[in-house]
């Protein structure tokens, strides 16, 4: 199948460091044209050659270091989840009722064994009788809260519970759809394009898999009406989003791990601009940009052809959106694909107005060329850890978790470089990347120390 084949362009990044785009020769020290970055050649004379036939697809292109690009869509996966809270179909049933019992930071006695016989456990919140939304986040919500601070942080681990699939997929594709669209941008010729320490992005998508959570980070619910057990947020059903650069360096957002009490976060202030209209938030969750997780799953959007066809159909300026047909039977099968299971009616409405409300933020902040106002330089954004009053910032998970996957990384990649499958090269790049990670960790590590003082 194929959608609006005459009428719709699909931009392609570069894939590989691989050949010379004029005489195909593989073994030279290739170079990338310092316009667009999207060729690559052997030689000058080579360059020169191809300028004839190249022209008409070189452009400046406005470079944007995911360093610093991140947390605008982390900001917007966070108003994805504010945004549903106003649908009764998809509000949580944790946020319009009572909270009986008291699972505060630190309690075990709310941790129970989950009904599917399995021996994992989760924290077990009580609902009561039915509350006003005003109710929300008072006394009267949750009145054995051990503190103000403690009530609130719940209430929002709760409200980025759910809707994982919806979200993050309609963000991966808006995104894409938005910025790779075409070679050319649609303001001023200049198209923007995202690297990553210098190096291109050549390919975006979803990854998937399980992760593990402790049972007392997991929540699970039951009302006391008619003791229904209602599952929290799945661990066995998590995505992000990867981001992979030309030279190879696999870089994952994931903004889900709120919800399992993982409360690293980013100042998102400054990504707050007129035209696209994100809440100035201070802190929104997000884990940092690392690397190193191996999920059981990928799906390119970036390279998906016909899925980013489909999207464009559908998101196109001046076309009536929301039109049911083909495009969006396409999208809506590629997210059940993704999902691995059947996705309910609801979930695919979710899907297909994210995609509309957040193909429609980046496009603004493009046309208006808002990302200009963005922090520049990764130094400029702050991250910081939204803790318990009971945690020391050293033996949070976040930072185990994260110091774990670099120590699996650079260990895997020994292994490699043991058994000849990778160059001392290649393994070099590994070290440097592992050795980066570190000292990220540590100025995290000092800034989390340094916010409890
Ligand atoms: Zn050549
Ligand atoms: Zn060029």
């Amino acid at each position: 199948m194929s959608f609006g084949s005459d009428s719709v362009q699909v931009h392609l990044p570069l894939a590989a460091l691989d050949k010379c785009f004029r005489c195909r020769k593989t073994d030279a020290k290739l170079r990338v044209c310092s316009s667009c970055g999207e060729v690559l050649y052997c030689s000058e004379e080579c360059q020169k050659k191809d300028w004839k036939a190249h022209k008409s697809n070189c452009g400046k292109t406005v470079r944007l270091d995911l360093e610093t690009y991140y947390p605008f869509v982390a900001a917007l996966q966070y108003t994805n989840h504010l945004l549903l809270l106003h649908r009764p179909a998809t509000l949580h049933p944790a946020l319009e009722r009572k909270i009986l019992n008291s699972p505060n930071p630190g309690s075990t006695e709310d941790i129970l064994l989950l009904p599917d016989g399995s021996d994992e456990g989760s924290r077990i919140i009580l609902l009561g009788d039915k509350i006003e939304e005003s109710e929300r986040d008072t006394p009267t919500w949750w009145p054995t809260a051990r503190s103000a601070q403690v009530r609130n942080k719940l209430m929002r681990r709760i409200m980025t519970e759910g809707n994982m699939l919806p979200i993050v997929l309609s963000t991966a594709l808006a995104l894409v759809t938005e910025i790779y669209s075409t070679p050319h941008s649609r303001t001023d010729g200049a198209r923007l394009r995202l690297q990553s320490r210098h190096s291109p992005i050549a390919d975006i998508g979803i990854a998937k898999g399980p992760i593990r959570v402790t049972s007392k980070d997991r929540l699970s619910y039951m009302l006391k009406e008619n003791s229904e057990f209602i599952l929290g947020q799945d661990p066995k059903e998590h995505c992000w989003i990867y981001f992979i650069t030309l030279d190879g360096h696999e870089y994952i957002l994931d903004c889900g791990m709120f919800a399992f009490n993982m409360a690293t976060g980013v100042n998102a202030k400054e990504y707050c601009q007129p035209a696209t209209a994100l809440p100035p938030y201070t802190w929104v969750p997000v884990m940092p940009l690392t690397a190193g997780w191996n999920p059981k799953h990928r799906f390119s959007v970036l390279r998906n052809v016909e899925l980013r066809k489909a999207t464009m159909v559908m998101m196109r300026v001046g076309t009536k959106p929301m039109r049911h047909g083909p495009e969006e039977d396409y999208i809506l099968s590629w997210m059940e694909y993704v999902g691995g299971r059947t996705c309910t009616k609801l979930e695919k409405a979710t899907m297909m107005e994210l995609l509309q409300d957040n193909s429609l933020v980046f496009r603004l902040n493009l046309i208006t060329r808002e990302y200009q106002n963005f922090p520049q330089t990764p130094a400029d954004v702050t991250v910081s850890v939204d803790l318990d009053p009971d945690q020391d910032p050293s033996t949070h998970p976040d930072f185990n978790r994260q110091a774990q996957a670099q120590e699996r990384y650079l260990k895997a990649k020994t292994k490699q470089l043991r058994k000849g499958q990778i160059s001392a090269k290649q393994w070099d790049r590994a070290l440097d990347r592992w050795l980066a990670l570190k000292r990220l960790d540590e100025v995290r590590r000092e800034a989390a120390a340094a916010s409890r003082r």
